[in-house]
């Protein structure tokens, strides 16, 4: 600015001394003439600058600065480094922006943002998922006519907003979502969803669990509490109602006992996700001693056969394999009734080794084959717990199974029979020998 002042009184003296020199040389008529026409040609000198920058300042644009010349030439030049600032801090704007709105869009959460009448003005993907929206449609539009769950409806009335609203989805089913409002400026509000289906199902299993257990026990600790409250009301206990309360008691513990023995062994499998140390297991050895625990729970009253036999051996870990077939074996021997046959089978092909338990027994409805192994599921409750079961034997072979990468089949019709098999992969098949 100082230079433009400084070039305009000296080009102001130059015109002054310009026409003092004519007056003195050539008198006083063309002195006023060449000072008009010197000073007309100074101000069309402005008035063309003034024009260019004018038309540049309609689009200013770094890119396109008007050139200039004399003052003009420094004011140009500082147009043009104020134009390229702004053009960058406009390009540094923009990146940010689109930083975060990426990083909005790529949130696992969903994101509804509303300005102060609660109308939608941005979501990301999730919200639109989470809530069923139209991202095109659906901005500007009140969000309370968008999602009219009636607990939500109450949340935003309410203007409470510290803590989250678990709300059941009703666009989709099943869907648990936590939802909480984040007021932010002195107007806007942020609306973020997170699902936590999942989470909540967990939290049921765990719950039902508890409960299950506490079940389980209480049956049994109620009968031994009522025959011990029986005997201390006795005056004297003679040996005859001793022999007929101990068994009953002794029965009762060995049910709380197989189940607190289940529970740890599906407990160990459950919080040791570590893949088990596989060692060779002799199949040999294992099918015998399988043989022997079934004739000592059927106590001669099925026919108890192995057949199909390989000469291979298994890659696994001999003890867990041992809990998961001998779950089998038992569960076939209780579910079949006396009479029965119950076939236990090591077969190897070039693609797998299988191990099935077939019994001759109840079998199981087709509808109940899916949920077998979940924790304490029973096709018929009164059967297992008669027959000393505590409803964790194939949640156990579930986990074994899993831990060997294998496969359970079950194949089993209503009053017809059952086969449970485990199927291993190639790479588990062992050449028998020293393990
Ligand atoms: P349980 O201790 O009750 O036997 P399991 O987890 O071993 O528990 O088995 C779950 C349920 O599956 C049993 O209660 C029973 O109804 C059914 N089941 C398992 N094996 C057989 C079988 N071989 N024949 C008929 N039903 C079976």
């Amino acid at each position: 600015m100082r230079d433009f002042l400084h070039r305009s009184l000296l080009y102001a003296a130059l015109i002054l001394a310009l026409t003092l020199a004519c007056w003195l040389i050539l008198g006083l008529v063309p002195a006023l003439l060449a000072a008009i026409a010197l000073l007309s040609g100074w101000l069309l000198f402005h008035l063309w600058h003034v024009a260019r920058l004018t038309v540049w300042l309609q689009h200013p644009s770094a890119r396109h600065i008007p050139d200039g010349y004399g003052s003009w030439a420094a004011i140009f030049m500082a147009l043009y480094r104020q134009a390229r600032k702004q053009d960058e801090n406009r390009k540094r704007m923009a990146a940010a922006l689109e930083r975060f709105t990426n990083a909005g869009e790529a949130m696992p959460d969903g994101v509804i943002v509303l300005n102060g009448h609660d109308r939608i003005d941005w979501m990301n993907p999730m919200a639109v998922e989470h809530f069923a929206l139209d991202r095109t449609l659906d901005i500007g539009s009140q969000l309370l006519n968008l999602i009219r769950h009636p607990a939500f409806h109450s949340y935003m009335a309410a203007g409470q907003f510290s803590q989250p609203l678990v709300l059941v989805s009703g666009n989709a089913r099943d869907r648990v979502l936590s939802i909480q409002l984040v007021p932010f400026d002195l107007s806007h509000k942020m609306l973020l969803s997170r699902d936590i289906t999942s989470l909540e199902r967990v939290q049921t299993v765990h719950r039902d669990f508890v409960a299950n257990v506490s079940h389980e026990l209480r049956t049994p600790l109620t009968v031994v509490g009522g025959f011990i409250e029986t005997l201390s009301d006795m005056d004297e206990v003679d040996s005859a109602t001793l022999k007929h309360f101990l068994p009953m008691m002794m029965e009762q513990s060995r049910r709380m006992q197989r189940l607190v023995e289940d529970l740890l062994v599906l407990s160990r499998l459950e919080n040791d996700p570590k893949a088990v140390e596989f060692d060779k297991v002799d199949m040999d050895a294992l099918l015998n001693t399988l043989l022997i625990e079934a004739e000592g729970l059927s106590r001669g009253r099925h026919r108890i056969a192995l057949t199909q036999h390989s000469p291979d051996w298994l890659w696994g870990c001999p003890q867990e394999l041992h809990s998961a077939f001998g779950n089998l074996v038992s569960n076939a021997i209780r579910y079949t009734p006396e009479g029965g046959t119950i076939t236990l089978a090591w077969q190897v092909d070039a693609h797998s080794a299988r191990f099935s338990v077939t019994d001759t027994g109840i079998g199981i409805p087709r509808e109940h084959i899916p949920r077998l192994t979940e924790r304490f599921y029973r096709v018929d409750r009164g059967r297992s717990r008669s027959s000393g079961g505590t409803g964790l034997g194939l949640a156990i072979v579930k986990h074994v199974v899993a831990r060997h990468r294998a496969k359970l089949e079950v194949h089993s019709r209503d009053e017809q029979g059952s086969t449970f098999s485990v199927v291993f992969g190639r790479e588990h098949i062992a050449a028998a020998g020293q393990s």
